[in-house]
């Protein structure tokens, strides 16, 4: 049966393939193909861990206190039952010989097979058994995890397999790191049950340029592995099981876009200046030093924004020591050509949690917790090596610090002495680094915005973090779903601390840009040159669409309906303001 389900589009085109879950353990783990020849080995992994944990249950139960509550005992024994069925190594083990999937592959498949059958039976006490298969197999996983850290540098372990080119992932949530990981992988379209527009998530499926929904609440129950999916990446739609009509129309549409795609490569070596004349910059952002290269080739002017975190989120890898950190921002560098890089110090926190490969203290979850540099201010010796590892990199050309997140004075003062500390420490020992080194802030902040001056008088360029902004002005929590309805970049609070920030920085004649999503959205280009923006950074993916927009805006005009957009309060009047811009 066809239907439908709508949630928050968060990455344009059309997508038509078949499903594929992927559950929360499943991403815990690697999905790759074994070498030919390679299949004994590899089923015999999954059998030593299943031992293994057979061993764990054992020890578990014979280490039960006397007075320890009944159920324990026959929780450990269900387990044991479940374990001991040879049914649940079976499947696997079959996918391991037939079609090479690693182990870990193999046993999540089991289980998400396993847990829809159990999904849909109505007595609540068999329901409840699926959780128990769930914890056994989730243990096997863990007893696998643990052999597979060490097995991250085998040879055996070759590139991830491709899911295939007609794969729409579907998944409750992927956290960012995990949908980076994808991005080796060969598939056609995202869909998950959480998110919202300016998650990281879904900033990272953005830049993957592959059609994706986020929101859709209930997908992964809905949804079936192997059902057909169309993703409309616009409207936000996922169609499940589309009849042949609705294919076709959808499959038309896919032309279109690929055909407009196509035309939007004419633009990439045009200047890029408004329709009277005004000279715009356009920058990238990016999450991998790799992603540089594309950025050069769309004309990017240099790279925006460079999320660092994405180095230290690995789960499986301790962080980055200097020298790793500085090959990394050097080779972005020498991508680069000479061109600015703006090196953003890790921002790990909220929706970014950092690599568990560390002891590190815990970063917060909550979005007003211990982010980004309040974050590295805590952690003075991590933030001295990346401060090092970002100096070295400015002796090969130009590399720029930014930070994140800043709203104290006494936030930015500590900072600049440790970037200060950071120099001398490479001076003793006789390192080159670039001493006039550009410093820039986020303003991302709505208290930043409110005292300016502070910013404008201590660092070398400002860049406006829109995601964070509309997050803390309005206070919508950018990853939660539940509330990105009032997630809204045109309120008349935002539009006028833009306003503010833009003119301010433009007065004391200080670099500005915006590095938010606001940046790469096309619907918003004239509204951002109307307030006065000439440098935008945003994912290569949208470089073009945006140009497109800017060869045609008439920066004059739009800046003399502007104050009639910031005036308007009332939704009424501000509609009417911004179809006059806008149109
Ligand atoms: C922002 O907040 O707008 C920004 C660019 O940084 P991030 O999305 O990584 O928080
Ligand atoms: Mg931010």
């Amino acid at each position: 049966m066809t239907f439908a389900l709508h949630g928050i589009p968060v990455s344009k085109g059309i997508a038509i393939g078949r499903a594929v879950l992927i559950s929360r353990a499943a991403l815990e783990v690697s999905h790759y193909l074994i070498e030919p020849g390679k299949e004994d080995a590899e089923a015999q992994k999954l059998l030593d861990a299943f031992d293994q944990v057979r061993l764990e249950l054992d020890q578990l139960r014979l280490g039960l206190p006397k007075d320890a509550p009944q159920e324990m005992a026959a929780f450990l024994d269900v387990h044991g039952m479940i374990l001991a069925d040879p049914a649940l190594a079976e499947k696997p083990l079959k996918l391991i010989r037939t079609q090479r999937l690693n182990a870990a592959w193999a046993l999540t498949t089991e289980l998400n097979d396993l847990l829809e059958q159990f999904a849909e039976i109505e007595d609540a006490y068999l329901k409840e058994r699926g959780n128990d298969i769930r914890q056994v197999a989730e243990r096997v996983l863990k007893a696998l995890n643990s052999r597979q850290k060490d097995a991250v540098e085998d040879p055996e372990f070759i590139a991830p397999t491709d899911l295939g080119t007609d794969a729409i992932i579907v998944a409750h949530d992927i956290a960012p790191h995990d949908m980076l990981r994808f991005k080796d992988h060969l598939f056609t379209g995202f869909v998950t049950d959480l998110g919202g527009k300016t998650s990281h998530t879904a900033i990272v499926a953005r830049s993957m340029e592959i059609p994706a929904v986020v929101g859709v609440r209930h997908a992964s129950e809905m949804i079936r592995h192997g059902d057909w999916l169309v993703i409309d990446g616009e409207h936000g739609v996922v169609v499940v099981s589309p009849d042949e009509q609705l294919l076709s129309e959808y499959r038309l549409l896919q032309t279109q876009a690929i055909e407009e795609t196509r035309k939007l490569q004419l633009l990439k070596h045009s200047r890029t200046t408004t329709a009277d004349d005004v000279a715009i910059e356009l920058f990238a952002n990016i999450e991998l030093p790799d992603d540089a290269t594309q950025a050069v080739e769309l004309g990017a002017v240099g790279v925006g924004l460079f999320r660092s975190e994405f180095l230290f989120m690995d789960r499986h890898q301790a962080l980055p020591d200097e020298e790793q950190q500085y090959q990394e921002y050097r080779r972005v560098v020498d991508l680069m050509h000479g061109l600015p890089v703006n090196i953003r110090t890790i921002d790990v926190g909220a929706d970014k949690a950092l690599g568990a490969g560390t002891d590190l203290s815990q970063t917060g979850t909550s979005p007003l917790g211990l982010r980004a540099i309040r974050w590295s201010l805590t952690e003075p010796e991590i933030f001295l090596t990346q401060l090092r590892a970002i100096l070295r990199a400015s002796a090969h050309g130009q590399a720029r610090i930014m930070i994140p997140m800043l709203a104290h004075a006494k936030e930015i003062d500590e900072t600049l002495r440790l970037i200060e500390k950071a120099k001398s420490q490479l001076h003793q020992r006789g390192q080159a680094f670039n001493p006039n080194i550009q410093v820039g802030a986020m303003i991302e902040i709505p208290a930043a915005a409110l005292v300016l001056p502070l910013f404008i008088n201590r660092f070398d360029f400002l860049s406006i973090g829109t995601n964070d902004l509309i997050q803390y002005t309005l206070a919508i929590d950018r990853a939660d779903h539940a509330v990105a309805h009032l997630y809204d970049p045109l309120h008349p609070a935002i539009l006028n601390l833009l306003y503010s920030i833009i003119s301010q920085a433009k007065r004391a004649n200080i670099p500005i840009a915006v590095c938010g999503e606001m940046a790469g959205d096309p619907t918003l280009t004239k509204l951002l040159l109307g307030l006065g923006l000439t440098d935008f950074s945003m994912h290569f993916s949208q470089l073009l669409l945006v140009k497109r927009e800017i060869l045609k805006a008439d920066v004059g005009l739009l800046k003399s309906l502007m104050p009639a957009v910031l005036a308007a309060i009332e939704p009424e009047a501000q509609s009417q303001a911004l179809e006059r811009l806008l149109t």
